[in-house]
């Protein structure tokens, strides 16, 4: 009989990374596993919507880097949830560094559509400084405090140098061009601003080889899929998790108690903690009892966690071209280099950077996807729908300079205002380093103490060491703690075991 029979655990949040716990766990030949999760359903941010007929992506869109390596695509592809073409080794081997290489067209706040010579130069230029600002964390030492500042600061010293016979207009476009990059990295990032993301962190993050993929059927196919494969009853849904007391030094034989919102309480051996960054940032001095060890705060107050939303639109008709994959929209009078907007109110619509197109037409008809990062990303959550179309309509008809464009219909994420997430992903935020990503998944009680082990674990994404902000690397995290458990009770003796209540 395994030695893990009577352990009992306990998984708070039901999305990728409690569910990749609890696979294992079980699989493991742990019985007593259960998941408590504050909604009515799993996923977290892998979430599938509907527009009209289609289905779009609220959380999650792509698999970053659909590779051996990449354990979603390695389900993805065992569930046989993926189209053929991803899955060919000419797909999988392609190694795009996180820039994918897609066919823009540009549109100018002055209605022109630009030609891409005027707009690459700059481009090239950026992508490489983003290439440097990675570089940093494996050489030490950071000449700036954030990638903003950096960024901006090479960009002036390159422009004069390399462009300096480039005519004035097209010199000022290009640093045009630079504000409306800045706007897609925070989106990338998750980050109200590139000023706010860590220079010397910035290259912690690790992408896979593989082309970027999406489900053609919906991301959380994966999540229906996984949850198939669990006990009935094993997710309390509607049952957020209040507190997580931990050390209760009266019992060492159970010494941590969950207390639920409704009152409930469950004694147990082990927790497992999967609450997004932004609901610990929010919530931590309440949600342990005992309170975080200091370094462990400090660690998640320095940690990013930003809003990125997605905007999808409907038209009748393309106003794009027909291989296009991505829009930009690049405002005339932005050449500061700027990826804030000074008033929300007027003018939150500037952050968006544009659109991805839907691929392929045949399967979802004319839809874009726009994004926006930040406090103007917050502040259009709280807009109704039809205040975000029209302001839409408007920013779309200038760039195009075709004043009959108009949308069928929209649907937009919300993800700050949603009370279980606070926001969308994590990332390295000033003055963070590799040592944060180690402080976030160390579990509790800390190491030298003389209380029961394993008691608090964590994990989801924000716990993954190069990974954080990916499906694939809250996964991880999930494997990783149930991998920590399960290694725990294969080398202690019998008699440390947990006896039977039953
Ligand atoms: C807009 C957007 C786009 C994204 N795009 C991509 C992409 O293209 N590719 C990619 O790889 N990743 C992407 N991501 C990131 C990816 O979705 C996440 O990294 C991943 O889903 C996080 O999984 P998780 O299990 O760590 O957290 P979550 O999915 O957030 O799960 C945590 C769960 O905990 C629950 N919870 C919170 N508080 C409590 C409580 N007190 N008690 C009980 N339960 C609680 C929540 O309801 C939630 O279900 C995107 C995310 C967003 C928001």
């Amino acid at each position: 009989m395994s030695r893990t029979v009577n352990t009992r655990v306990v998984i708070v949040g039901c999305g990728i990374a409690g569910l990749a716990a609890a696979h294992r766990l079980l699989k493991a030949g742990f019985h007593h596993v259960r998941i408590l999760e504050a909604t009515s359903r799993s996923g977290g941010r892998i979430k599938t919507g509907k527009l009209g007929d289609d289905i779009v992506e609220i959380g999650a869109n792509w698999i970053h880097g659909p590779s051996e390596q990449n354990p979603v695509f390695c389900l993805a592809r065992q569930y046989g949830l993926l189209d053929p073409e991803s899955l060919t080794p000419e797909n999988q081997a392609v190694d795009i560094g996180g820039h994918p290489p897609w066919v823009p067209n540009v549109f100018s706040s002055s209605g022109r559509k630009l030609d891409v010579e005027d707009v690459s130069p700059a481009q090239q230029m950026f992508f490489e400084l983003l290439t440097e600002s990675s570089e940093f964390q494996s050489k030490g030492g950071e000449p700036q405090a954030s990638v903003g500042d950096f960024i901006r600061s090479q960009m002036l010293k390159h422009a004069a140098e390399k462009w300096k016979d480039v005519d004035g207009q097209s010199r000022s476009l290009r640093l045009c061009v630079i504000s409306n990059l800045l706007k897609v990295e925070c989106c990338v990032n998750g980050s109200h601003s590139m000023d706010e993301v860590g220079l010397g962190a910035f290259g912690l993050y690790k992408t896979l080889p593989g082309l970027d993929c999406t489900f053609p059927g919906g991301y959380e196919g994966l999540i229906k899929k996984l949850m198939s494969e669990l006990p009935e009853g094993l997710v309390s849904y509607n049952q957020p998790v209040r507190c997580v007391h931990w050390s209760n030094t009266d019992n060492r034989e159970t010494p941590v108690t969950v207390e639920c919102n409704d009152g409930e309480t469950i004694t147990t051996d082990h927790v497992i903690v999967t609450v997004p960054l932004g609901y610990l940032k929010k919530h931590h001095s309440t949600l342990f009892h005992p309170p975080l060890p200091l370094h462990k705060l400090h660690t998640i107050q320095r940690l990013g966690f930003g809003t990125n939303n997605k905007i999808f639109v409907e038209f009748d008709e393309p106003w794009w071209d027909a291989d296009c994959e991505v829009i930009y929209f690049i405002w005339e009078d932005e050449d500061a280099m700027v990826d804030q907007v000074p008033d929300l109110q007027a003018s939150w619509i500037r952050k968006l950077f544009g659109f991805t197109v839907l691929k392929p037409t045949e399967r979802y008809g004319h839809v874009l996807c726009g994004w926006i990062a930040g406090h103007e990303s917050e502040y259009m959550e709280t807009l109704s729908e039809l205040e975000v179309m029209r302001a839409i309509t408007q920013l779309i008809r200038r760039f195009t300079g075709k004043p009959m464009i108009s949308p069928r219909r929209i649907v937009r994420s919300q993800w700050f205002h949603d009370p279980w997430t606070c926001g969308s992903y994590s990332y390295p935020g000033k003055g963070c380093s590799e040592q944060d990503l180690d402080n976030m998944k160390e579990p509790l009680p800390l190491e030298g103490s003389h209380s029961k082990p394993l008691q608090v674990l964590f994990a989801g994404e924000a716990t993954h060491p190069c990974y954080f902000s990916t499906a694939h690397g809250a996964l991880l995290t999930g494997w990783r703690e149930a991998d920590r458990l399960i290694s725990h009770y294969s080398t202690i003796s019998p008699s440390e075991l947990p006896k039977s209540k039953l």
